[in-house]
């Protein structure tokens, strides 16, 4: 048998998950130098683009325009995409060892962690995720409910997602209905009597996650005052150093211009708060009613920057009834795929996966993305994330590393794996045609796409046309 990569026996790679890490990764190995390889790209939804699509806000069109690049590597003729087939229930990691040289693994992080505060369970307290979810037409979250029907709302956590969930409360729903916001979400919004958003960070204004770009944008909502309390971005002396940093000094001065124009006249507000914490969601008949929060103190963390701790001085914010936390998303584990449950994430060693964290090298699989580095870092963080991991791959296949078992290379082999198990996989062809009628729906509706919500919509849309 010749060796993999060469003209005779092509590397066969499997990249599972069809977000941007995934992308990337099929990208770098089709831009190997000299390499022969094909790529088969697999993603549990019949759309691909993974947060791209599910995760980036709906009025970020730009960001969304990534997706191009993604399009020019699935049209490669050495690409193929397997959309709806879910690795642990259409197809096992064995299923795919018999099949390729290599996997990477590239399905991000799919759950968010929690707060670990009493009442974090009542009716009325999500996490970002499901609200993410829910706006952008993710066929998981389809059937979520939000009873937007409160007034206040708190967001826990001061990351872009958190930024992304108050400026989607906040901003007019009709800016939102021509976006490729789901209908479902839209409509809701239009209904909402949400006024008052809260934005709680545990630390300060210059430990903020978010982006100056993000925190700006907050400010430009037409129909919203950004509030911020003086005595809450006063800086201690590690804050004040912490300055030099150029994004956390556009986003304190950013912050303290909004403080000294004070509350404001317009009828949504958004309150930027610091150095609190939520300590208990307070309920009332199973439905949370309003959040107590400690006031915070800011002491040197011996790393170069604070750590906050409770003084022991409370406030609770009443009314608000809708909490949700965003204090960063987690990996859940896939059968098959040896995960790090302290660190959330695929158990791997700079992208090699281990057998167990700090264990052995698994040789022929790899991973990529926020399953490999967890949930930080804008989508072409991931670009330069997968270039890396394909380097270990190729490093691997030149230095006879992979794994020593048979493996099926045919071109039919994933294809009658498939029709075996009655799996009904999606082409990318098929996807575009998906990708057409979206649009086309939603120029109907006066709006970019208009997304299927659901995945059988999905099927049925192309039952009736294929
Ligand atoms: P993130 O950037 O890690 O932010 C998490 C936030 O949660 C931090 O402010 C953190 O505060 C806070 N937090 C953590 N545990 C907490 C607790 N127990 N109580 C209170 N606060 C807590 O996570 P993310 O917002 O989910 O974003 C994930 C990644 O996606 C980031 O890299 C982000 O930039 C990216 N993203 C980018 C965009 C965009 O570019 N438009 C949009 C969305 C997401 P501490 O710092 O004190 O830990």
């Amino acid at each position: 048998m010749s060796t993999p990569g060469t003209a005779e026996r092509p590397l066969c790679i499997a990249v599972v998950g069809a977000g941007p890490s995934g992308f990337y990764a099929a990208e770098a190995a089709l831009k190997a130098p000299g390499l022969n390889v094909r790529v088969d790209i697999f993603d549990r939804l019949p759309s691909p683009y993974g947060l791209a699509r599910g995760g980036v806000a709906p009025d970020h069109q730009k960001i969304k325009a990534v997706t191009a690049v993604y399009d020019r590597v699935a049209s490669d003729p050495r690409v193929r995409f397997f959309g709806n087939v879910k690795l642990g229930k259409d197809v096992t990691v064995e299923d795919l060892r018999a099949r390729y040289d290599q996997i990477v693994y590239a399905f991000g992080c799919e759950s968010d962690r929690k707060m670990g505060i009493p009442g974090e369970d009542l009716k009325g307290s999500y996490s970002a995720t499901d609200f993410v979810g829910w706006y952008n037409g993710h066929p998981d979250y389809r059937d979520f409910q939000f009873d937007l029907s409160c007034e206040a709302a708190a967001v826990v956590g001061i990351g872009n997602v958190a930024i992304d969930v108050v400026r989607i409360l906040a901003q007019d729903p009709e800016v939102l209905a021509k976006t490729d916001i789901a209908g479902h979400a839209v409509e809701a919004l239009r209904k909402s009597k949400v006024k008052r958003v809260y934005l709680l960070g545990r630390r300060g204004p210059v430990q903020a996650a978010f982006s100056p770009k993000e925190i700006e944008e907050l400010g430009e909502i037409e129909r919203a005052d950004l509030v911020v309390r003086q005595e809450e971005i006063k800086l201690d002396d590690v804050s004040k150093a912490g300055l030099s940093n150029s994004e956390a000094k556009k986003n304190y001065d950013y912050l303290a211009e909004a403080a000294h124009k004070g509350a404001g006249t317009k009828g949504h507000k958004i309150f930027s708060r610091f150095c609190v914490s939520p300590v208990e969601l307070i309920g009332k008949d199973g439905k949370v009613s309003a959040i107590k929060l400690e006031f915070n103190n800011l002491t040197p963390d011996g790393k170069g920057s604070v750590k906050a701790s409770g003084s022991g001085k409370f406030e609770t914010l009443e009314g608000v009834g809708l909490v949700f936390r965003s204090v960063g998303y987690r990996g859940i584990p896939v059968a098959g795929v040896p995960f790090d449950d302290k660190a959330g994430r695929v158990a791997n060693d700079n992208g090699r996966i281990t057998a167990s964290a700090g264990g052995p090298v698994v040789p022929s699989e790899y991973v990529v993305g926020w399953a490999k580095r967890g949930p930080s870092g804008l989508i072409g963080t991931n670009r330069a994330c997968s270039i890396a991991t394909v380097g270990l791959m190729l490093e691997d296949l030149k230095a006879g590393k992979l794994a020593k078992h048979a493996v099926d290379a045919s071109i039919e082999a994933t294809p009658r794996l498939l029709a075996s198990k009655n799996v009904k996989a999606i082409t990318f062809a098929q996807w575009k045609t998906l990708d057409k009628l979206e649009v086309e729906n939603g120029k109907k509706a006066g709006k970019i796409r208009e997304k299927f919500t659901r995945v059988s919509e999905m099927l049925d849309a192309l039952g009736t046309l294929v």
